[in-house]
């Protein structure tokens, strides 16, 4: 062949006899180059023949739960109470409620979503007839809005006896002036049950700023604004269940026998997917606790874990796990690995136990270290089906907490779960609620997370959409179409990666700049 024929270069690659760069296998073979993780190798980009926003980033969480997005929130009670367990699961992934509270707590989270219904407001402010018009004019100043239901009891669930709002309160000078004296008391409202799309209705032929929603005894329920009408979102991604409409829901719970009450709870409020939270899963009480769930709750999925082990692995397999939790070590807030000597690099722990799961049909969630939509991108290469985030989701919005200032910075705490913080926090009895990281036999708590703080990220509104477009522009360059095409790729070494030496890791990074400013999106 001549190498003047430029016609001839796809002919003549063809005569290679393997790709360029390594199979998934090659880049893995831990014997000859140790554990590896995320930044140590890269993907190879292959042929871009789609646009991006074809990629279908579909996946399974479980045996028997599809997900539009491969995104989860980790149970920790810096990351996941109901508020981001409900955007997750509009958005598309899911969020897994933490274990560190009581299970009558965990479960009316759980509850929350169950019964979220978008658009409503499910928790409005609500004030009482003896509120003074100075109590209102000082809630509009720290609140930001004024159009408050006035129930009996001041509370919600309590009977509707009028509304508040600005008009009312606008040109009264006398401050002590009693709200049952200048709220409006011919109300139009709604029945609970009225669709999103009804209640918009009536608010705009009735010309109303508000619509309180309530119960057949005149209770308030919830209530729709006018102001949301216009910013009422779409989410064609949601994660719904297919009979019952209502938003998929996870939470977390530990392997102590308390926690068989506690599932109770979580079963009754409508719970889809259980995680058995353990930093190390193969024990024989996870076990036992997986055989009773399938027991007892035989339609729950059950994800178990943490592993890192194929042999870890086959146990939880074989006692019925229907989804996997991987990573021991890796987390941004963890000190497993330095404490107890025990963990594996990620990337390693991820393509390992994948290859092992994904023949039983068992998918895999890769459980911490992820940093950016790049480490996404590269556990799902090696296998994983979803990806449990923590500290990338904390100091958002819907992450617990109150935001605080610090050096100029607003931030939010971020926890281990393991923490000494976190493992002294008790519930209202004064119990430690949750076991993932001591037993209750411990006379001394010994540490495997720290506590810290994160900078204030905004709504996971947007960010989650930036993730799941930057993830699919990533497929793009890989020269794949979704995620199953991707796990196909790689597992017949179509896809390629390279490792990648520590001065490669470093061109890799922004350098040679006086200064920047990293804005990861608008
Ligand atoms: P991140 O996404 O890298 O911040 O890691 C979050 C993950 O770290 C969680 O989903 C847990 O698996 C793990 N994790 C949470 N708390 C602790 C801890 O205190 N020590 C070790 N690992 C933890």
């Amino acid at each position: 062949m001549s190498f003047n024929d430029c016609s001839k270069a796809l002919e003549y690659l063809n005569s290679y006899e393997e790709r360029d760069g390594l199979s998934a296998d090659q880049l893995m073979d831990s014997k000859t180059r140790g554990g590896l993780t995320y930044n140590d190798f890269l993907i190879l980009p292959g042929k871009i023949d789609f646009p991006s926003s074809v990629v279908s980033l579909q996946t399974k969480i479980s045996k028997k739960i599809t997900l539009n997005t491969p995104f989860v929130s980790s149970p920790m009670d810096t990351v996941t109470e109901s508020e981001m367990a409900i955007k997750m699961a509009l958005l598309g992934g899911i969020g897994i409620i933490h274990h560190n509270c009581s299970g009558e707590q965990q479960a009316a989270m759980v509850k929350k979503v169950k019964k979220y219904e978008n658009g409503f407001i499910n928790s409005p402010v609500v004030v009482s007839p003896d509120a003074s018009v100075g109590d209102i004019k000082a809630m509009r100043q720290r609140l930001g809005f004024c159009g408050f239901p006035v129930t009996e009891g001041g509370t919600s669930l309590s009977k509707l006896v009028g509304i508040v709002t600005s008009r009312d309160i606008q040109f009264i000078e006398d401050n002590s002036l009693l709200i049952s004296e200048v709220m409006t008391k011919e109300l139009v409202s709604a029945k609970v049950g009225v669709t999103l799309a009804e209640g918009n209705e009536i608010l705009k032929a009735t010309k109303k700023g508000k619509l309180p929603i309530v119960d057949k005894d005149g209770n308030l329920v919830s209530l729709l604004s006018r102001t949301d009408l216009m910013k009422n979102q779409s989410y064609p991604l949601a994660s719904k269940s297919a009979t019952t409409k209502q938003l998929l829901c996870g939470a977390a719970i530990g392997t102590i026998p308390a926690d068989k009450q506690r599932l109770q709870l979580l079963v009754g409020a409508g719970l889809d997917v259980v995680v058995v939270d353990s930093s190390q899963g193969n024990s024989v009480f996870q076990i036992e606790m997986i055989k009773w769930i399938k027991e007892s709750f035989p339609e729950l999925q059950i994800i178990a874990g943490n592993v890192v082990t194929r042999e870890q692995a086959a146990s939880l397999i074989q006692a019925g796990a229907d989804g996997l939790r991987i990573g021991m070590g890796s987390g941004s807030i963890c000190i497993t690995q330095e404490v107890m000597a025990c963990g594996r690099p990620q990337g390693t722990a991820v393509y390992n136990v994948t290859q092992f799961a994904n023949k039983f049909g068992v998918p895999c969630m890769a459980d911490g270290g992820i940093g950016n939509i790049g480490h996404i991108a590269k556990a799902l290469a090696l296998g994983a089906s979803c990806i449990m985030m923590g500290g990338m989701l904390a100091g958002t919005t819907e992450s617990p907490g109150e935001y605080f200032f610090q050096d100029g910075k607003r931030l939010k705490t971020y926890r281990g779960m393991g923490s000494i913080d976190a493992m002294q926090q008790t519930d209202k009895k004064g119990n430690a609620a949750t076991s993932r990281y001591f037993s209750e036999s411990d006379k001394v708590l010994v540490a495997q997370g720290v506590s810290g703080a994160v900078v204030d990220k905004g709504s996971i509104e947007k960010f989650v959409p930036y993730l799941y477009n930057g993830l699919q522009h990533s497929c793009q360059d890989i020269g794949v179409k979704s995620l199953e095409h991707l796990r196909q790729q790689v597992d017949n070494s179509t896809v390629r990666f390279e490792f990648r030496t520590a001065s490669a890791q470093l061109e890799g990074g922004i350098n040679n700049l006086h200064s920047y400013e990293k804005r990861l999106h608008d």
